[in-house]
């Protein structure tokens, strides 16, 4: 779309001169149109657990004394998942919006292993529980990567609870981190590759590219309240904050792994950072 402005330059009369702008404005009423797009995204999504909310206290207020005490605590409990539903859905518009709002994140020398520690600290439970196998292979001596500590924890969160949420009793979950090898005359260091696989249901092709769009959640028997179809968006926005690009390679009912590269840091090279994503 153009937007044209024209400036007539006038004096006593006659015409001295007009200016004409052509302004190609598409990204701009694109981004619009997705800001808009979200903004009604988010209100439907909150409201379905606020209405779920609503009537459960209501019939409880109402219809209390009436119900038995196992289905008070039904009641309860589903009046539960649903503001926990609330949170995790307030929590991740808050990280998205803060991603995109052009807020300036500093970036440093990550020591993967720790992050990743970190994050499989938090999941252990949950895979046990699952009964899913949690496996970490760190290569040892991996050099310290440029990056963002606290949104690369969050990566690998988002990237094993989506593996662990997806796969079966008896399947497996890993993360990977190495360094590739180094090509014949590369100058700088090869950078570290991170996977993250899981032997779970798997994402059909025609679903691959869509799986990063906001939202964007498979039709599947295994939704449940879990998921705000948010977690892969973040992911894709810090991703491409640290210069590079998410990807994945998967099979419907063998499993799913993503990975991504990032770079080395080199210790003489001056603080990095990374402008803010606009897409
Ligand atoms: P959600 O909160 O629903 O997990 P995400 O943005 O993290 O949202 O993921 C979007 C959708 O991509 C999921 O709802 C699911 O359908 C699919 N998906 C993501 N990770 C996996 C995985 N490891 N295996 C199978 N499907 C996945």
């Amino acid at each position: 779309r153009i937007l044209l402005t024209t400036v007539l330059n006038q004096q006593r009369e006659s015409i001295k001169g007009i200016a004409i702008t052509i302004q190609d404005i598409t990204r701009e009423v694109e981004l619009n149109e997705a800001k808009s797009q979200f903004i009604s995204n988010v209100s439907h999504e909150l409201r379905t657990p606020l209405f779920n909310i609503k009537t459960y206290i209501e019939t409880l207020h109402d219809y209390g004394e009436d119900l038995g005490i196992k289905e008070r605590q039904e009641f309860l409990q589903t009046v539960n998942h649903e503001t926990d539903r609330l949170t995790r859905l307030v929590n991740d518009v808050l990280d998205l919006s803060k991603l995109e709002s052009g807020r300036n994140y500093s970036f440093d020398g990550v020591d993967l292993a720790q992050a990743i520690e970190q994050t499989l600290r938090t999941y252990q439970l949950n895979a046990k529980d699952k009964c899913v196998e949690l496996i970490q292979e760190v290569a040892p001596n991996l050099p310290f990567v440029v990056g963002n500590y606290d949104l690369l924890v969050q990566v690998f969160g988002n990237l094993i609870g989506n593996a662990l949420k997806f796969t079966k009793a008896g399947g497996k979950v890993a993360i990977r981190a190495y360094q590739l090898d180094s090509k014949p005359n590369q100058a700088q260091s090869p950078p570290v590759r991170i996977e993250i696989s899981d032997t779970g249901i798997g994402i059909a092709t025609e679903d691959q590219h869509s799986i990063f769009e906001r939202f964007f959640r498979v039709e599947n028997r295994v939704h449940t309240l879990e998921g705000t179809g948010l977690g892969l968006s973040i992911v894709r926005n810090i991703i491409d904050r640290h210069r590079s690009k998410v990807h994945l390679v998967s099979e419907v009912g063998v499993g799913t792994t993503f990975w991504f590269d990032l770079a080395v840091f080199e210790e003489q090279a001056a603080p990095v950072v990374v402008e803010p994503n606009t897409e």
